[in-house]
């Protein structure tokens, strides 16, 4: 089958959920037993987002193959339960550094190099390689910003020629947002039509109208936009807000959206099956249903910005539906944490998450809290650095080692349990020292982590799982020299790298639930396959985590 290419744009306001639509249409389609894959491209002139602050742009997703990508990459993963790769995320500055790249090689046999045609090519070539990679039935690419932005004119151009070169195999859907006037009391759609005005100045008409809403939208408005904007009046469609995220591919199913994208791509919805979708009821039942809570604190110092930790956030309200609890998320700020403060700040909470993070600040408001959960029995979940964190502490309230440190905070401590490893030292750049993408980790028979992965009730195989794979993002490491110490003292070293010999996962003894992994779990949490440390942290919560 040849590959369709749907495209997501949007206008009249940003943030109105494209990534959402985009990886709600890739859910139906694949649920109706297509090969489908999102990709996401970014008008900014970073190469990619690794380098961003978290305010700025949210939180830095990871992919398996260690690409440092969009947080709407998580989305894809978790709505679709597939992985996605570096091709699934492309920004202006990669496109603009291979044709420069290209340039300089020669490659344009003295052509003057312009936007179009040699940007734009590019823009298409990434497109379709990704649909080629592994013969995908659909490829849904989001393009970031607005339209009418400057930056995403090069992209707008490239959809438009890839719809004058593919005819049926390629559609657009147009996101606009539907204000309602209070004093009016009336919908306006005036925005919409402005911005499909735009988009078709660019040269693009949209197939498929999808009006973001916080009100029911009448089939008179709906017929309406579609006479002004030129399209079929099926293919007006709402999306209204929703209690949940994982609402909207529901929503999007009730309004037609598969059906129409199939029939305008030439199939017959009527003879392709429905998407099935009683798994992910199944689990919108339960995160819908539950009324009991569970209050879960996570500490870490970009808590103010509610995308900065998207995934964790995620994984958590995966694993709080599977356990029949409503997730009450409380975000702390770890710079305000003081010893005589932390009783306070984590009373009702019942279990206590450690961010990631990178630099000093707010770092002893995660050792005073690591400590206080530590000596209270509180289920505590250190993630990267916030397993650092925890050996940190250990080392420094429990091996009596009052100076511990990792050297990315005191780069003269005299007790380094997290340092750089001798062969990393070496690079001179510290860009090329971070661990990224997927290691292998064996699991110690016996140890905690080796029971969860292995009780796991959604396990795919009945082999015991010894090896797992998880992603990485940091640069520092638990150091090898104190590893006897800590385990003789209580603190197991259960998860490592069977090549590297790399500490990956340390768990306490004796402890409810204290464990910290140098990997990112929460970058791997899918909707219909909760990862099994959040599942098992948040049971603990519930089940011995005491309300303080
Ligand atoms: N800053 C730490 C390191 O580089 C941890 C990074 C993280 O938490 N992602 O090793």
């Amino acid at each position: 089958m040849t590959t369709k290419y749907i495209f997501v744009t949007g206008g009249v306001a940003s943030s109105l959920g494209k990534g959402i639509i985009a990886a709600s249409l890739g859910k139906l389609l694949n649920a109706r037993g297509f090969r489908v894959t999102n990709q996401k491209l970014d008008p900014y002139i970073n190469v990619d987002p690794g380098t961003l602050n978290p305010y700025e742009h949210g939180e830095c997703y990871v992919t398996v193959d260690g690409h440092e990508a969009d947080l709407d990459l998580g989305h894809y993963e978790r709505f679709l339960n597939v992985e996605t790769h570096k091709a699934n995320n492309i920004t202006t500055g990669r496109i603009y550094q291979n044709v420069i790249k290209k340039e300089r090689r020669g490659d344009y046999l003295g052509k003057t190099v312009q936007v179009i045609p040699h940007i734009t090519d590019e823009i298409k070539r990434n497109i379709k390689a990704l649909g080629q990679s592994a013969d995908f039935d659909f490829v849904i690419t989001e393009i970031g910003g607005t339209v009418g932005d400057i930056e995403s004119l090069p992209y707008i151009e490239s959809l438009r020629q890839m719809k004058w070169e593919l005819g049926n195999d390629c559609l657009c859907i147009h996101l606009t947002y539907v204000p309602f006037l209070a004093a009016a009391k009336e919908l306006k759609t005036k925005p919409t039509q402005h911005s499909v005005k735009d988009l078709q100045q660019e040269g693009v008409q949209p197939d498929i109208i999808i009006l973001r809403t916080e009100h029911h939208i009448s089939d008179e408005i709906r017929r309406k936009v579609a006479l002004f904007c030129n399209v079929e009046p099926d293919a007006v469609m709402q999306s209204i807000d929703a209690s949940s995220i994982y609402r909207v591919p529901l929503n999007m199913q009730a309004e037609g959206l598969d059906r129409v994208v199939l029939r305008k791509t030439g199939f017959n919805p009527d003879i392709v099956p429905e998407a099935d979708m009683t798994s992910w009821n199944g689990f919108l039942t339960k995160l819908e249903g539950a009324t009991e809570e569970v209050h879960i604190a996570l500490v870490g110092k970009y808590v103010q910005l509610q995308d900065a930790y998207k995934s964790i956030h995620e994984s958590l309200s995966h694993a709080a539906a599977y356990n029949n609890r409503k997730l009450v998320l409380t975000s702390i700020l770890s710079d305000a944490i003081t010893p005589d403060n932390i009783a306070k700040s984590l009373k009702g909470q019942q279990g206590v998450v450690i961010a990631p993070g990178f630099g000093t600040r707010g770092v002893e408001g995660k050792f005073v809290t690591l400590h206080y959960c530590r000596e209270n029995n509180i289920p505590c979940f250190g993630i990267c650095m916030g397993m650092q964190a925890m050996a940190i502490e250990f080392a420094r309230n429990v091996l009596g080692y009052a100076d511990a440190n990792s050297v990315e905070f005191d780069e003269r401590t005299t007790h380094n349990v997290i340092d750089m490893m001798e062969d990393q030292k070496v690079l001179v750049n510290k860009g090329g020292s971070m661990r990224l993408g997927a290691y292998p980790c064996r699991l110690r028979k016996g140890t905690r982590v080796y029971d969860i992965y292995n009780q796991q009730t959604n396990k795919e195989t009945d082999e015991p799982i010894d090896i797992i794979q998880e992603r990485h993002r940091h640069r520092y490491e638990f150091n090898h020299a104190y590893q006897a110490e800590f385990e003789a003292n209580g603190m197991q070293c259960s998860g490592i790298n069977p090549d590297s010999g790399l500490v990956e996962i340390i768990e306490l003894n004796n402890h409810p639930w204290y464990i910290g992994t140098q990997f990112h779990p929460e970058y791997s949490s899918r909707v219909l396959r909760p990862h099994p440390l959040f599942l098992s942290f948040v049971k603990a919560a519930i089940e011995c985590g005491k309300q303080i």
